[in-house]
């Protein structure tokens, strides 16, 4: 399916993505040979953050309980991974989505992540507009496109926030709470979510959407991302998978299959 797919996005005289040069018509993603992302194969299995050691888990993840099931995201925020999402959001490149999708829907399904709709991460209105659009919504249409999962337009920015990089995580955590909510009148009950957005860092604001998913009856959130920042590992990396309380009960059926289509 993807090769079917990378040649309809691909017609004669495509540049990469990156370096704007020449591109064989048959490379994924946009990303000529030269400019090849490399992929994040070292990551916390819950989290999704670059880990430097084998751990299972990076600190905060063995101690912490978060709403998300798992973070899957091809790559670590860095780089020319770091700058493809800057122009992404800022330069109105929107068509930069289709081709970074490509790399989250083979995530997606080479992490077997299931789930019955895509939702992803909202803007405030004004924000929007100014922007013209939403990169994490683009980003969901094209996977929910690649993989024949539908994208349902989920939540809502009521409130703008700052920029909550640079906040204390306390801070960010207020700033957040009431700033999001569930469109009202939708059935969520037994529904497995995937929540998209541009990238995982303090995850914060991944961790809030999937929360307020769960409170509105959705059974579980997965988050999908073009990458995730590296964990912050201050204690010894040890293997706590004991300590981490692993979904159990019916183990529930890939809904990609290995071509990324919907089974
Ligand atoms: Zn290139
Ligand atoms: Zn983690």
């Amino acid at each position: 399916m993807f090769k079917t797919l990378s040649k309809m996005l691909f017609p004669e005289g495509i540049k990469c993505i990156i370096c704007d040069g020449e591109l064989d018509a048959e490379r994924f993603g946009g990303v000529c040979a030269r400019c090849e992302l490399k992929q994040n194969d070292r990551f916390c299995d819950k989290c999704g953050r670059a880990l430097k050691t084998q751990a299972k888990y990076c600190a905060p993840c063995q101690s912490v309980r978060q709403n998300f099931e798992v973070v899957r995201a091809p790559f670590v925020y860095e780089g020319e991974v770091k700058h493809l999402i800057y122009r992404l959001k800022y330069g109105n490149n929107r068509f930069l989505a289709q081709y970074m999708a490509q790399f989250m829907a083979k995530t997606a399904v080479d992490s077997e992540l299931t789930a019955d709709f895509i939702a992803f991460v909202p803007l405030f209105p004004c924000k929007k507009k100014r922007r013209g659009y939403n990169q994490a919504e683009l980003l969901a249409k094209e996977v929910g496109r690649l993989t024949d999962v539908p994208v349902a337009d989920v939540l809502d920015k009521v409130k703008e926030t700052k920029n909550t990089a640079r906040m204390r995580k306390y801070q960010r955590i207020d700033l957040l709470k009431n700033s999001l909510a569930v469109i009202p009148g939708i059935d969520f009950a037994g529904k497995a979510v995937l929540l998209v957005d541009d990238v995982f860092t303090t995850g914060t604001t991944a961790n809030e959407c999937a929360g307020l998913l769960l409170a509105a009856g959705a059974e579980r959130v997965s988050v999908l991302t073009f990458a995730t920042s590296k964990a912050f590992i201050k204690v010894a990396d040890m293997d706590f998978a004991g300590t981490l309380k692993q979904e159990k009960g019916k183990r529930k059926k890939s809904i990609f299959d290995k071509r990324g289509k919907l089974l």
